[in-house]
């Protein structure tokens, strides 16, 4: 039952093969067999049995959506009612959410299941979740290596088949990177799309909210469930949902699809580079044409997006000072003493890395250099999309230049740890929609495991359906998406 989409469950179980209270019963069961992997912060498993319950009248009703009965996983960077809501720090670990989240809300009035919270990098900031102050999710495909970060928890539950879906976030590659690395589908919305209330706030002009699924008809019915405009967030737009499986099977005849060359140049692993190609080779099959083009900005992504990502997190990090909630020192002296003690107890090594360059680029005499500087170019890169996509329908590129790499290789060395996230933040500051599909398995050198590469489909403002479509008419003619770790089975 693990390894079936959402789709096949929601045949299942209107089939009446299993009620939702056993599968919900299956995957809690294989969470706590699998706890090695570390994919959960917290495990809902009283209010996950009656949710399925619930769930289970609603289906005899004969009128339920398609998700009723579904057990899924959140990110805990979602705030949920009456349930802890840590976002991966000792800063939130004694926090319960007094609300829901907007998207854990739409989700629950589907009658999906919520299993519990997924493992996640400290505020979302990482690439491998290491910086979790509950330790690093595991990948399944080699529990000696990184699931990716930051949305690991919910990469490692999908794969490992301890959830049939999950969500994520994505401010710089978060979704996209984990899912390249465990073999799974990950969809990055157009900034907007998503409702961001109740998710908790890294870098508030990127983050984004978004499905993790088996494959890309999963994404489109999660997706349709957590999209739409929201009064709670004045980010969200107001802009026409279209319903996401309607055109999963539209023909690709004629699709131009556009390769950076920058994106397939120096530091692009051998292995990743012969997968792609394969795969382009499968969509030209599929009637695309291939198209090189150039996007020369794309070089000046990962500095900007540090600047930009550090300035905004300083200033939304500094609602955890120890007095309104979260965590606070013990026998404060004065206000300064609680402010310090309790920051400098609760954060880890990185987010304080981040407030610390942030507080910098922002500072009176830095800030035209460094802050205003970084918008410029955060201009230039989305002028550069612009372009591109008026020439292409959509853009193709790694997730990724390396395989999952070793936990603990990267930790010493944050530089190459932002280096990880070279093909997927540039995305994010055009505030585009962006997948990563499983476009093969491969291994680094000889001798190393057969790992999971992923593809990067990147498409225009709300393309999220011609994405999923042409996902979708891949994952018709491939099976990569549906090979699963052998030792999770
Ligand atoms: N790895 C990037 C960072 O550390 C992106 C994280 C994310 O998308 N939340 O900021």
């Amino acid at each position: 039952m693990h390894t079936k989409t959402i789709t096949a469950l929601a045949q299942g179980l209107r089939d009446r093969e299993f009620s939702s209270v056993e599968l919900t019963q299956h995957f809690l069961a294989r969470i706590h067999q699998y706890s090695e992997l570390n994919a959960y912060i917290t495990i809902t498993e009283e209010a996950a049995l009656s949710a399925a319950a619930h769930a289970d009248t609603l289906l005899a009703t004969g009128n339920a959506p398609t998700l009723a009965g579904i057990p899924i996983g959140q990110k805990d960077i979602f705030c949920t009612l009456g349930v802890k809501t840590s976002c991966g720090s000792k800063m939130l670990d004694n926090f319960i959410a007094p609300y829901n989240a907007t998207v854990v809300e739409k989700l629950n009035q589907t009658g999906a299941v919520m299993l519990g919270k997924l493992n996640m990098d400290e505020f979302a900031m990482g690439s491998s979740n290491e910086n979790s102050y509950y330790g690093a999710a595991k990948n399944p495909w080699d529990i000696a290596r990184v699931s990716g970060g930051s949305s690991g928890g919910s990469a490692v539950a999908v794969a490992a088949g301890l959830a049939a879906a999950a969500t994520g976030t994505d401010t710089g590659g978060s979704i996209r990177q984990p899912a390249a690395f465990c073999g799974i589908t990950g969809l990055k919305p157009t900034y907007g799309r998503v409702s961001r209330f109740g998710m908790i706030a890294y870098a508030s002009s990127l983050d984004q909210g978004g499905p993790m699924t088996h494959n890309a008809e999963d994404a489109a019915i999660l997706l349709q469930a957590m999209a739409g405009f929201d009064d709670k967030d004045s980010t969200s737009v107001n802009h026409p949902i279209p319903d996401y499986q309607a055109t999963l099977n539209d023909s690709l005849k004629g699709l131009k699809i556009g390769l950076p060359k920058e994106f397939f140049g120096e530091g692009l692993s051998a292995n990743i580079a012969t997968d792609l190609h394969n795969a382009t080779q499968e969509f030209q099959r599929l009637g695309a044409e291939l198209i090189e083009i150039s996007m020369p900005t794309l070089t000046l992504a990962i500095p900007a997006y540090y600047v930009i990502a550090s300035a905004e997190c300083s200033s939304n990090l500094s609602r955890f000072d120890g007095v309104r909630f979260g965590y606070r020192c013990e026998n404060p002296v004065d206000l300064a003493d609680l402010y310090t003690r309790s920051r400098g107890e609760a954060f880890g090594k990185e987010v304080k890395r981040r407030i610390l360059m942030g507080t910098y680029a922002l500072s009176a005499g830095y800030y035209d250099a460094y802050y205003l500087k970084a918008q410029k170019i955060r201009r230039l890169i989305s002028e550069d999309f612009k372009k591109a996509l008026a020439q292409v329908d959509i853009i193709m590129s790694p997730v990724t230049p390396t395989n999952a790499f070793g936990i603990g290789e990267k930790t010493a060395d944050p530089v190459q740890m932002y280096l990880e996230d070279l093909y997927t933040i540039a995305i994010n500051l055009a505030g585009l929609p962006a997948m990563s599909i499983p476009a093969g398995l491969s291994a680094e050198q000889e001798g190393a495991p057969m790992l999971p590469v992923g593809l990067q489909l990147i498409g225009n403002y709300f393309a999220e359906a011609q994405l999923l479509n042409v996902a979708h008419q891949y994952q018709q003619v491939t099976d990569w998406h549906q090979r699963k770790p052998a030792d999770f089975q």
